[in-house]
């Protein structure tokens, strides 16, 4: 179906319901329009404030047809999403971002393969194929294997699932000492990818908003900084020479158009001696862009919901520095220190348990109003 400019008042589809889509809806209805949130989950944070909300599971399809049917456009808060939902909801009501899009990022493999093709630089990586290693031999066979790849990367790398992987999960950095049996035991038949270890000078992220008539407009790099692989906190502007935030916009444009992409897409990168790498991309809008909600003239979860209506794009530029930290699990009790400093504002989740790592909010401190503006439309 081919994509028509939404007016206010229609509805906005959201497969997913935590706080990536909660920020979507409060985006959403800041232009007009209202939302319906399909997820599985019943204490989902978005939930709690769409207009509509249908609890099934991602492979229910009946419910995707009834939620289809009530929505003018459907877009996702994450790339996990099942593909057999997609198809499940089939090509009636218009999906933004592309299926593509979402067949790339949801494979770490075919992510890199995809990147690499198009020239742009990636991390070092070998592909562990141990899908079809069996039974006793399983762990002796993968040890031995990951025993050859690990050398061949120079002794030491990062082991990582080609799926479902998030903040961490299914990765192992692997060197010299690693006990090697231990890794291919946890790993099991799950398809890997073993990259190199990179000696990075800061880690990234560039996020570009591109709209069905393939117009673009990039955010200013952010820089990003993880602690047990979660982020921690984002600043803008990133301390990047110019021809590397160049380089990131140029590459940013680039894989925004070879995805056929709609909406705000995200890309992690590497920064180092050498130049750009790129670890990942999300097919979404991104934790480290939280701080555009305040240091930007329009901020990403806008951004998402004007790309995929049809409206024109906003001004991506900052008009301030800022510096965005994740409340985690626990932090989330601070809420009172956070909200007595006016350079703050704060976004909590209302989400229940504090869970440790558990993202329950976060706060946008505003640093200083930046200078000329730094970023570009196509
Ligand atoms: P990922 O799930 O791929 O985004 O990885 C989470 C974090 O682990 C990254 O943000 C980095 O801090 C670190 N990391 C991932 N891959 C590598 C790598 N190849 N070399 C060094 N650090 C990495």
């Amino acid at each position: 179906m081919s994509p028509e400019t939404l007016q206010p008042g229609q509805t906005i589809g959201i497969l997913g319901g935590g706080q990536l889509s909660r920020m979507l809806v409060l985006a959403a209805a800041e232009l007009g329009f209202k939302s319906h949130i399909f997820c599985p989950e019943t204490d989902a944070p978005a939930s709690f404030i769409a207009d509509c909300a249908t609890r099934a599971d991602y492979r229910d399809a009946p419910a995707l047809a009834g939620f289809a049917a009530g929505v003018d456009v459907i877009t996702y808060e994450f790339e996990n999403i099942p593909i057999e939902t997609l198809t499940l909801i089939g090509s009636d009501t218009v999906i933004y971002p592309s299926q593509k899009a979402l067949d790339v990022a949801q494979d770490r493999l075919r992510e890199k393969i995809f990147i690499r093709n198009l020239g742009i630089a990636v991390t070092d990586f070998t592909a562990i194929d141990n899908s079809r290693m069996l039974g006793e031999a399983l762990t002796e066979t993968l040890a031995e294997a990951l025993d050859e790849t690990l050398t061949a990367l120079g002794g030491q790398g990062i082991l990582k699932t080609r799926r479902f992987g998030y903040d961490g999960k299914g990765q192992w950095r692997l060197d010299r000492d690693t006990d090697l049996q231990v890794v291919a035991e946890q790993l099991g038949n799950r398809p890997a990818i073993l990259e190199a270890l990179v000696d990075f000078e800061c880690e990234a992220s560039i996020l570009v908003a591109r709209n069905s008539e393939g117009r673009m407009c990039c955010y200013p790099v952010i820089e990003n900084h993880h602690e047990n692989h979660i982020l921690r906190h984002s600043t803008l502007p990133a301390r990047l020479s110019p021809e590397n935030a160049r380089a990131a916009q140029q590459l940013a444009e680039q894989l925004a158009d070879a995805l056929d992409y709609v909406g705000v897409l995200a890309i992690e990168l590497f920064v180092t001696r050498a130049g750009l790498l790129v670890n990942e991309i999300a097919p979404r809008v991104h934790n480290s862009g939280h701080l555009t909600q305040d240091a930007c003239h329009v901020g990403q979860f806008e951004q998402h919901i004007r790309a995929i209506s049809g409206w024109p794009l906003g001004d991506a530029s900052a008009h301030s520095h800022a510096r965005m930290t994740n409340l985690l699990g626990d932090e989330i009790h601070d809420w009172r220190i956070w909200a007595a400093k006016p350079e703050c504002s704060l976004h909590l989740y209302d989400k229940g348990t504090p869970r440790a790592g558990r993202k329950m909010g976060h706060v946008i401190e505003l640093i200083a109003k930046s200078g000329a503006k730094d970023t570009a439309q196509t």
